[in-house]
């Protein structure tokens, strides 16, 4: 069975496709010769989860899941959201995000923020949302090097580490998108039994 991932991150399609039954062919952007960039002009995560599946079904076809996600942090009334990646502006690196949501936060106790991650998954005539949340803290300076985006400022809840001194695998087990992949991958897998 087809399926296209409305991603062309090649690690997030080799995580997938290790992790689904093999009845489903995993299909990415390219694989399907979608090249244009697929706007995100929702102003909630899951409306731009949606968005995105929906342009693929639509256009090309296919079933399809999209991904998209946030970090809330609480002090800043849930910013920057489903803003995230432009949070210091546009065309912005994922360290000018890191320097100004430390200077937002520079002094504020609390600190509490989270993850949130939506799957939009069009298979068949009907839609299906998963949802996965990672719930934690922002820190008051950098540590370690690993991941991308926020990770070296973001310090899951009940870990000593943020998810920038965590491996990969330690990370999927308790990640925003781990967990919302794992409530994905369940149910493909009930769908082939
Ligand atoms: P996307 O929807 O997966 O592209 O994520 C949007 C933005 O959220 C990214 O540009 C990152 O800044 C941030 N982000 C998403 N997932 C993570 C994560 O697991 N760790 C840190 N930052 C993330």
């Amino acid at each position: 069975m087809k399926l296209v991932f409305a991603s062309n991150n090649k690690n997030k399609i080799t995580e997938i496709k290790a992790l689904l039954p093999s009845i489903f062919k995993i299909l990415s952007l390219e694989d399907i010769g979608c090249t244009e960039e697929i706007e995100e002009t929702e102003n909630t995560i899951a409306g731009n989860a949606k968005l995105k599946a929906d342009y693929i079904t639509k256009k090309y076809g296919y079933d399809c899941f999209a991904d998209d996600t946030g970090l809330e942090v609480d002090a800043l009334n849930g910013a920057p959201g489903v803003y995230s990646a432009r949070y210091a502006g546009e065309n912005v690196t994922y360290e000018d995000n890191v320097q100004k949501m430390l200077k937002e936060m520079k002094g504020r106790e609390n600190r509490n923020a989270q993850f949130k991650t939506v799957i939009a998954l069009n298979l068949g005539a009907k839609q299906s949302l998963f949802e996965g949340i990672c719930k934690g803290e922002i820190t008051n300076e950098k540590h370690g090097n690993d991941g991308f985006g926020y990770d070296p400022i973001f310090r899951p809840s009940g870990f000593k580490q943020t998810f920038a001194e965590m491996n990969l695998k330690e990370k999927g087990l308790i990640s925003h998108r781990g967990l919302a992949t794992k409530k994905l991958i369940e149910f493909l897998k009930e769908k082939t039994k």
